[in-house]
C-alpha cells in the first residue's frame, strides 16, 4: 500500500498503542479533546458558534469538564457558550406552568398511586430541558472510533508495523474488543484479536491470583510487584479506561 493510502489514524493508533492500557480509549479522549479544541477556538471572535451547540444544550458531563483543559485560556470562551445556554434553560423556566388538570382522571389516579410514574403535570416542561439532540463531541468520537477500529482491523492482517505495535500494547478494553469484533471482515485479523486479548487477559489473571495471594495474612510480609495495580487494570480491561482529570495526560507506566 502506497504512502498516500495509509489513513491518518493508522499512525495514530500506533502512536497511541506506546501508551498505557487501552489504545483506543486514548484516540478517542484524543479525538474528543481535539474536536473541543475546535469548538472553543474562535468562541470569543464568533460567538454565533454557540448557536450550533444549542440543541444538545452543550456537552455531555464529561465533555463539559474537559473543556478547560490545561491553561485558563479557555474560560472565556466556555464563559460565552454557556451563559447562552443559562439563558436558553432560563427562557424555558420562565414560561413553565404546573399543568395539573392535564391527563385523563385515570391517569390521574394511576400517578397519586405510582409516585415513581413521572407526572403529567411537567411532562412537557421536562421534555424542554433535555438536549434535543446528542453531545457532539460524543458523536465526533463515535464517528472517528469507528474509522480507526476499520483501519486497526483491515491493516491488522498484512501490516507488520501495525501489528507489532498492536501486540505490544496493553491491548484492548472489553469495550473496544466487542468493537473490534463487529467491525473484522478478515479471518486472519479475528485470529489476531482472539489471541491478543486471551494473552493479555491470561497474564492479568495471573496477577491477580498474585495479589489476592498476598493479601492472605500468612503472606503479609511480601511487598507488591508489578500485580500491585492488577486490581486497576481489571476494572480497566472490563469497563474500558477512566477520564483523566481536565488537563492531565496520561503516561506511560515503567515497570
Ligand atoms: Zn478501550
Ligand atoms: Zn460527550
Amino acid at each position: 500500500m502506497s504512502r498516500e493510502q495509509i489513513p491518518q489514524s493508522y499512525y495514530e493508533i500506533i502512536e497511541a498503542c506506546a501508551g498505557p492500557g487501552c489504545p483506543f480509549c486514548r484516540l478517542v479522549e484524543q479525538i474528543g479533546d481535539r474536536f473541543l479544541d475546535a469548538c472553543l477556538h474562535g468562541t470569543v471572535t464568533d460567538p454565533d458558534i454557540r448557536f450550533k451547540y444549542r440543541e444538545s444544550i452543550g456537552f455531555c458531563n464529561r465533555h463539559a469538564w474537559r473543556l478547560p483543559g490545561s491553561g485558563g485560556g479557555r474560560r472565556l470562551g466556555i464563559a460565552i457558550i454557556y451563559q447562552d445556554f443559562i439563558k436558553q434553560v432560563t427562557r424555558k423556566l420562565e414560561k413553565a406552568r404546573y399543568n395539573a388538570s392535564g391527563g385523563a382522571s385515570l391517569g390521574r389516579l394511576q400517578e397519586s398511586l405510582n409516585r415513581k410514574k413521572p407526572t403529567g403535570a411537567t411532562q412537557s416542561l421536562v421534555r424542554s430541558l433535555e438536549p434535543q439532540k446528542p453531545c457532539p463531541a460524543c458523536v465526533q468520537e463515535k464517528e472517528l472510533e469507528t474509522l480507526a477500529m476499520t483501519t486497526l482491523v483491515d491493516f491488522l492482517p498484512n501490516d507488520e508495523r501495525l501489528r507489532e505495535a498492536f501486540q505490544a500494547s496493553d491491548g484492548l478494553c472489553l469495550p473496544h474488543l466487542r468493537r473490534a469484533l463487529e467491525l473484522v471482515r478478515n479471518e486472519t485479523a479475528f485470529e489476531i484479536l482472539i489471541e491478543d486479548a486471551r494473552q493479555k487477559m491470561g497474564k492479568l489473571i495471573e496477577e491477580l491470583d498474585e495479589f489476592i495471594r498476598k493479601h492472605d495474612h500468612r503472606f503479609q510480609d511480601e511487598s507488591f510487584a508489578a500485580e500491585g495495580d492488577s486490581w486497576q487494570r481489571a476494572l480497566a480491561r472490563i469497563a474500558g479506561m477512566p477520564a483523566p482529570l481536565p488537563g492531565k495526560s496520561r503516561q506511560k507506566k515503567q515497570l
